[in-house]
């Protein structure tokens, strides 16, 4: 290890490796990077996207050999190998991160890779507690990108009677009989359902009344809806006071909806309750500015420390992503050595839930648009192909500026919404209006094509189009309707009241009744 180098790094992660590679690629690997750090590749190879998406895969699988959605397709038992599968996870894991990270790393000879945990002893001066010890180094610019790692709730018993976490779970060799996640956001979505399809009884304790808080409202609650019909159980607006471990497992002890006091026991707790970044120590003698929620930034990733940047989930921001981290640590390296004077907007971001039916999103919530919006809702029910695939539970909700017709926000709650929602980031990105939406042509039959339904519901009722109508601008204006028309018939929705919507009782047979009224949200037909 050299005592200066161009830019130090610390982190191994998402962040970390892109703005090293990015900033090798402009300086034509000419700049001397040191990259501190203690997992190779980080959370989301290691704890958090490709574990989770491999287990959801998986269980998905399983489902689906035991469910169908088409009459006279008789489901199969089907039986599954746990720590067969879980073997195979850890062996992708680790493929993952050898040929993606460390061999990828490796070729850039103007990269040093030093394990160990770093710290601030000043701007640029980060010392490295090693095997080999203690030593510092200096850093012409520095890039903080030392992630996230999980909350955990001040919960009387909680560290004593044990308890997994996304860091953990992984490392299960078998399916726990009954599960009490403590969370709603979406690791709580994902990794809640994934073990219910893989047989354990799953209750979820949401702090809120229903998952996903973050999202839209109507999709967070036909989330939680479509999960409950599927077996999960839900608690909502739980409180969890006390977790004792007992002969056979854990006894979660907790306040629910109006404050009525219960139990669970079950086999295994998993909190999934937010993350925390992962601040170094000495941020105050370098003179960065930070919070509990993160390292404060502007809107080039500079912190408040002159050559000192962050990137990641570090960084106090609204979203953590691995998708956000590399292009956020990429920015930093072409500000850096190319002066490109990029800004990240973060407006065009998509974020995105694996459950089943998936949740995406980007852009503005209605509620939150500081503008004013208009917005049209329209169930998966009203798009051919969902109905093609008999699958009802979900829905668009698209949300416009009333002055310019432009797309502003763009939610989706389909069995393929992380796939769909990218043209809703174009939208973003480019600014485009309903007009351009609805002018575009879609591939039928697509779930797609719900986005495009949901912009042509602003000027036309949906309910009397054929499915081969292109278009129809008003007669007296291209300008989305605020009100008025049959159209509205989507976008009357009166919210449920909290709790009852969960109460619902839901099942096989409800799956075959538009998933509206099994839902039981209620709409008012203008
Ligand atoms: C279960 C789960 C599922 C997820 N699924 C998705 C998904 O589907 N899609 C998506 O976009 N995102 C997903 N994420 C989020 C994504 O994993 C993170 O946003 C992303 O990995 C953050 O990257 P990062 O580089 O900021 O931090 P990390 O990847 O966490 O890297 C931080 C690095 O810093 C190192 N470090 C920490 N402290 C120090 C120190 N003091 N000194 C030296 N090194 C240090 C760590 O060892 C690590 O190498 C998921 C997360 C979880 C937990």
């Amino acid at each position: 290890m050299k005592d200066e180098y161009d830019l130090v790094i610390l982190g191994w992660g998402a962040a970390a490796f892109s703005a090293a590679i990015k900033a090798s690629e402009i300086t034509s690997n000419q700049a001397s990077i040191a990259m501190i750090g203690t997992r190779m590749g980080g959370t989301c190879v290691n704890a958090g996207c490709v574990p989770s998406k491999y287990l959801i895969g998986a269980a998905a699988e399983v489902y689906a050999k035991r469910h169908s959605f088409y009459p006279g397709v008789t489901p199969l038992t089907s039986q599954f190998d746990f720590e067969a599968l879980m073997a195979s996870l850890g062996e992708t894991v680790e493929w993952e991160r050898k040929t993606k990270y460390e061999d990828v790393i490796r070729n850039y000879g103007n990269v040093e890779l030093v394990k160990g945990i770093a710290s601030f002893e000043g701007r640029g001066a980060v010392s490295v507690i090693s095997e080999r010890g203690k030593q510092t180094i200096n850093g012409h610019d520095v890039i903080i990108a030392t992630g996230s790692s999980p909350k955990i709730p001040e919960v009387s018993g909680l560290r004593e009677a044990g308890f997994l976490t996304s860091e953990d779970v992984w490392d299960l060799k078998e399916v726990p009989s009954s599960l009490a996640v403590i969370g709603d956001g979406p690791i709580a979505a994902e990794l809640g359902q994934a073990f219910e399809r893989l047989g354990s009884e799953v209750v979820v304790l949401m702090k809120h009344p229903w998952l996903v808080p973050r999202a839209e409202p109507e999709l967070g609650m036909a989330l939680t809806e479509a999960l409950r019909s599927e077996g999960v159980k839900f608690e909502p607006s739980a409180r969890v006071r006390a977790v004792k471990k007992t002969r056979n497992g854990k006894l979660v002890e907790f306040s629910a909806g109006e404050g009525e006091e219960k139990r669970a026991e079950v086999d295994e707790v998993l909190v999934a309750v937010g993350r925390s970044p992962n601040l170094p120590f000495g941020l105050e003698k370098a003179g960065v500015a930070y919070s509990d929620r993160g390292i404060k930034v502007d809107a080039s990733m500079r912190t408040t420390s002159p050559r000192v940047y962050a990137a990641g989930d570090v960084v106090d921001q609204p979203l953590m992503l691995e998708t956000l981290a590399a292009k956020e640590g990429a920015m930093i390296a072409e500000n850096v050595y190319d002066h490109a004077g990029k800004e990240l907007d973060l407006r065009a971001v998509p974020w995105s839930v694996f459950s089943d039916p998936q949740l995406a999103s980007v852009g503005y919530k209605e509620a939150e648009y500081p503008g004013k919006a208009v917005s049209r809702l329209l169930p998966l029910e009203s798009v051919p192909r969902a109905r093609i695939m008999r699958r009802r539970e979900g829905m668009f909700k698209l949300v416009v500026d009333a002055e310019t017709d432009k797309v502003v926000g763009v939610h989706a709650l389909t069995p393929i919404a992380t796939e769909v929602i990218v043209e809703g980031v174009y939208a973003l990105k480019y600014g485009l209006t309903v007009s351009d939406i609805v002018d575009a042509t879609h591939v039928f039959p697509t779930l797609s094509e719900g986005i495009k339904l949901a912009a042509q519901s602003f000027t036309r009722d949906i309910e009397k189009m054929s499915c081969c109508v292109e278009r129809r601008r008003s007669s007296n204006s291209s300008k989305v309707q605020a009100s008025g028309g049959r159209c509205e018939l989507l976008n009357r929705v009166s919210l449920p009241q909290g709790h009852d919507f969960l109460s619902g009782q839901r099942n096989r047979e409800d799956w075959h009744r538009p998933f509206w009224t099994a839902a039981k949200l209620r709409f008012s037909i203008c």
